[in-house]
């Protein structure tokens, strides 16, 4: 196909940013940026008892977080203004009104209860057929006579007989039989509102989309809209059918198996790059081993053709495993921006006292990267440089493996004699080798010492080098806690 690449996402600002709709976004921006194309955004907020601008505020900023520019949309314009479907229903009544003078649509005049004793029958038949509006074959004249002596009617579209194919890009050859299809309503009754079928397709011409990729959810709508193009004369789009995004339960991602927003993950300290290659692995693959790539990668090789139809489990623990794997990659610059705000809402250190002491906080930081997978996993790991040396909190498994050396408080307290003795903590390296032959010369085990040692200075069974510790610390701290120790351990 030579048209130029323009795809869209239209989300409904109805909730929180979910993470189908990013991943969505990201597959529709990876394509355009891997083709040249065109990223438009366009918001779907017809529904106006649902749609709200707090909503549409969070899908904009959740976007832009994450990176995920777009070209055309709401808040910067572009050449197929307005980007906000509610602004666009005139152009949508008017095509309602061209598909009714060409046949390919009808009044249905049918009442609400009319329609619910149809579809009662339906069920009671057990045979689910396609509704075919009674008034689809109603003489036009009587039909307009009708509706203009006031009688409400909804705007059905006449499907043809047949079948009805494309060729997804993601699932391939789809076929579904027109009689399986519903004279399906283009505009509510009573004048109400055009549908999301008809209104979309509406949009997508307009806005010369040339590729749409969004949600499996969409699959039965597709036909539909395929029809449409069929009676205006146009060409529709290449449809891609995002698989679902399944929880462990392999049923369609829910809050019962996990967290669906955007907002959870970032108010829990996953790296926005991980973000984007989680949401990447669910329906695409790089290579099939590579599992940690770049947002370049994935614009280089992105074919929504390669995208798997089988649906995608969404796996916490591989997610919390790539979190850890950008994590650990940044600098010490980036992992201090990205953590001081849950180090602040841990009440551990205010704004003004991480810029005040800066240049200890990274060290802080960086001491326990290695550990750490989530921003928000830090302040349980530096929670005990913030607490008065007499009062760190022991860890049951810390205190009971102190516990099992029975020399403990004879080693802590000649320790503390020596480090004071030596007036300094010194360099930290050198610091461990020569406690190391410290022990030796006591006859100790090096656990005999270093198990009651941690325990006594942080109180966490395990955790970065020891020696690091009591150069955070300080001397005066690192003293007071072994001498605390060496009477809570007695
Ligand atoms: N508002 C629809 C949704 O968010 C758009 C679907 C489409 O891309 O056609 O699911």
């Amino acid at each position: 196909m030579s048209r130029p690449v323009r795809v869209r996402i239209a989300p409904s600002p109805t909730g929180t940013v979910h993470l189908g709709l990013c991943r969505t976004a990201l597959f529709n921006w990876a394509f355009a940026r891997g083709h040249e194309g065109t990223f438009v955004l366009r918001i779907e907020d017809t529904d106006a008892g649902r749609s709200t601008q707090e909503s549409l505020d969070a899908i904009l900023e959740g976007l832009r977080w994450l990176g995920l520019d777009w070209d055309e949309g709401p808040d910067i314009g572009g050449p197929h203004v307005p980007y906000m479907q509610s602004e666009r229903v005139d152009g949508h009544r008017a095509t309602a009104q061209k598909l009714l003078e060409m046949g390919v649509a009808y009044r249905d005049f049918s009442t609400p209860e009319q329609l619910d004793a149809w579809r009662a029958e339906q069920e009671a038949r057990k045979q689910m057929v396609a509704y075919r509006g009674e008034d689809r074959d109603l003489d036009a004249a009587e039909s307009q006579r009708r509706a203009d002596a006031g009688e409400e009617f909804a705007l059905r579209f006449r499907i043809p007989d047949g079948e009805t194919s494309f060729t997804d890009l993601v699932r391939g050859d789809v076929t579904f039989p027109n009689a399986e299809i519903d004279d399906w309503v283009l505009v509510r009754r009573g004048g109400g509102n055009p549908t999301y079928n008809f209104v979309v397709v509406c949009d997508d011409i307009d806005m010369q989309i040339s590729h749409v990729l969004r949600g499996e959810e969409h699959l039965t709508n597709t036909p539909k809209q395929i029809l449409l193009y069929s009676v205006l004369g146009l060409e529709a789009p290449d449809f891609g059918h995002l698989p679902l995004m399944l929880g462990k339960d392999r049923k369609k991602l829910s809050k019962r198996t996990g967290d669906t927003s955007l907002g959870d993950y970032r108010a829990n300290g996953y790296p926005k790059a991980a973000i984007l290659n989680f949401l990447a692995l669910q329906g695409w693959a790089l290579d099939g081993e590579t599992e940690v790539f770049s947002m370049e990668q994935l614009v280089q090789n992105f074919e929504a053709t390669d995208v798997s139809k089988a649906g995608a489990v969404f796996d916490m623990d591989k997610f919390g495993w790539l979190a850890g794997e950008y994590l650990r990659q940044e600098s010490p610059a980036e992992l201090v921006e990205h953590t001081a705000p849950f180090v602040i809402e841990a009440g551990l250190l205010t704004a003004d006292q991480i810029a005040d002491r800066r240049a200890w906080f990274e060290r802080v930081v960086v001491s326990v990267q290695e550990r750490l997978n989530l921003y928000a996993d830090l302040p349980a790991w530096i929670g005990h440089f913030f607490v008065a040396d007499d009062a760190v909190v022991y860890d049951p498994k810390a205190e009971k493996g102190a516990r099992k050396r029975d020399r403990r408080v004879e080693l802590l307290e000649a320790y503390a004699g020596w480090l004071k003795e030596r007036g300094s903590i010194g360099d930290a390296l050198e610091l461990g080798e020569a406690t190391k032959a410290w022990v030796q010369e006591h006859d100790a085990k090096i656990p005999d010492l270093f198990q009651p040692l941690r325990c006594a200075l942080t109180g966490q069974p395990g955790g970065p080098d020891l020696f690091q510790t009591l150069d955070l610390l300080g001397f005066e701290a690192s003293l007071a806690r072994i001498a605390a120790g060496a009477r809570r351990l007695a």
